[in-house]
């Protein structure tokens, strides 16, 4: 097959400024921390793009102070309009600034422009717009309170989010938290602090009031110490299980309450009967998408036996097309790894479905010399026992497995300890209906996958945590006696 020539067409990396250093923002102001600094870089070329602060737990404990105050002084006294006009103020100033921040989330991240540019960025705006028109109709968004009253803030948030979708997991955490008139502290993941250090810049140009927002940027241990303190009355978290299981154990018999979006092995159910041109893009999209460092990607295909080998065949013509490289080419369909590390457990799980027996096909494309890359790669004659069955990679990388009958199709998708997204692929609707009903994950997909949308709730069941964002369920999690 002929694969098209593409001349380069890359977005301009002089739409950014980035500072040689960042301070922490606290209180409104940037305060240059006098702790330890760490670099930030950029996958894609391992150039080090910015010094960032690592908070430490009296940099913590400064932001949790300043978003006490801020929630007692300034934004618990507000209007549900008037903080609404402050979200309307972000929401829009995201759009004014959007494609400063797509290429500042692409060098930080790794992830191909377009999808900063068409999905990270719009949807982040798009969650602040929805959000704003929250504010001040809360009472229509959850059930009435004590005595019919509106049910009141939780107070302080500490909102920890992780690296795959930077902008977009501080708007699912900072918009739901303001709107119901909660402050926060943000801890974004350490290898993509940039776009909420921009993002802070828009708070400053909104006039948000100061400590409404506090970013405070680190690994680990920062995370950490937002979660051990007694000033914060919950956490919102999004990344790995394991993680997730530290908090809740942190957190068991304290009266801060969480919420935790984490792990997923999302199943992607193919029948005999599913428009199969769609279903090969819905495929490749719910795992090769932002290189497969999505928590809800379809990692593992379950393709109806009689069709396997025709649906193989596609796929692999298919990949054969995806553009791997520089991620602020517009024409890349698949950007970088984020990071040497993650890397490293990727090609690793790769090399065990190997050992295991599994069949190992990838598109065999050139790679940059420099930077973290790995091919998009299929993995067939995958058993329920592999761990590549089982475990998340979090990275370009699909495992093939078939079924016979609907039945064995819903036990070998619910057969992990996840259960955060699926996608079924059939023209019957009344197959569909069943199938989506029997499937142990938060969110089901009917022939397409890895959509969002501010107004539908997303969470898991299982390892993959509990709560939700977005939608009503969402907001209700943000505020008292609900949804925690
Ligand atoms: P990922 O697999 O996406 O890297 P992690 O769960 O390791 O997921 O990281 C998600 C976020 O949690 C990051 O911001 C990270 O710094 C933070 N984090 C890591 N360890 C802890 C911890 N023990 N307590 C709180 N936050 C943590």
């Amino acid at each position: 097959m002929t694969v098209i020539e593409y001349a380069p067409a890359p977005e301009s990396r002089a739409l950014v400024r980035l500072e040689a250093s960042y301070g922490l923002f606290v209180g409104g102001e940037f305060v240059a921390a006098s702790g330890p600094s760490f670099a930030t870089i950029n996958p894609a070329t391992e150039e080090v793009l910015a010094q960032v602060s690592e908070a430490s737990a009296a940099g913590v404990d400064a932001a949790v102070k300043a978003a006490r105050t801020a929630y007692t002084r300034v934004w618990s006294k507000l209007s549900g309009t008037d903080r609404g006009k402050y979200l309307f103020r972000i929401a829009r100033l995201l759009q004014e600034r959007a494609r400063e921040f797509a290429v500042l989330e692409t060098l930080d991240n790794g992830k191909p422009i377009t999808q900063s540019r068409d999905v990270d960025i719009p949807l982040a705006a798009a969650h602040f717009f929805y959000h704003a028109g929250w504010a001040d109709k809360l009472a229509y968004a959850v059930p009435p309170g004590p005595g019919g009253s509106t049910p009141a803030p939780l107070g302080v948030v500490g909102g920890i989010i992780p690296w795959n979708f930077p902008l977009l997991m501080l708007a699912w955490k900072v918009a739901p938290a303001l709107a119901a008139g909660n402050t926060i502290v943000l801890k974004p993941a350490e290898t993509t602090p940039l776009t909420a250090l921009l993002f802070a810049q828009v708070c400053q140009e909104a006039e948000l009031p100061p400590g409404v927002v506090n970013i405070v940027t680190g690994a680990g241990a920062t995370g950490a110490a937002l979660v051990a303190h007694p000033g914060v009355d919950k956490i919102a978290f999004t990344g790995s299980t394991a993680v997730g299981k530290q908090i809740a154990r942190a957190l068991a018999g304290t009266r801060t309450s969480a919420t935790l979006e984490l792990g997923g092995k999302g199943a992607n159910i193919v029948f005999d009967d599913a428009p199969l041109d769609e279903a090969i893009e819905g495929i490749v999209g719910g795992i090769f998408f932002n290189q497969g460092h999505v928590c809800c990607a379809g990692s593992r295909l379950l393709v109806q036996e009689s069709i396997a080998d025709e649906v193989e065949r596609r796929l692999k013509r298919r990949l054969a097309t995806l553009r791997v490289g520089d991620p602020l080419d517009k024409n890349t369909d698949v950007g970088a790894i984020n990071s040497r590390t993650q890397l490293d457990t990727i090609a690793g799980l790769a090399h065990v479905g190997e050992a295991e027996g599994a069949h190992r096909w990838d598109t065999g494309c050139a790679l940059p010399e420099q930077g973290f890359w790995f091919r998009p790669t299929v993995f067939t004659g995958v058993t329920q026992t592999h761990r590549i069955a089982q475990e998340e990679i979090f990275g370009p990388v699909l495992s093939v497995l078939t079924f016979r009958t609907p039945a064995e199709a819903v036990a070998k998708a619910n057969n992990t300890p996840y259960g955060l997204a699926a996608g079924i692929w059939t023209e019957k609707g009344s197959r569909l209906l069943w199938l989506a009903d029997q499937l142990k994950a938060g969110v089901v997909w009917g022939n397409t996958y890895n959509q969002f949308d501010p107004t539908s709730p997303f969470g898991g069941v299982k390892e993959s945590g509990y709560g939700r964002e977005g939608g009503r369920h969402g907001l209700a999690a943000y505020l008292q006696g609900e949804g925690h």
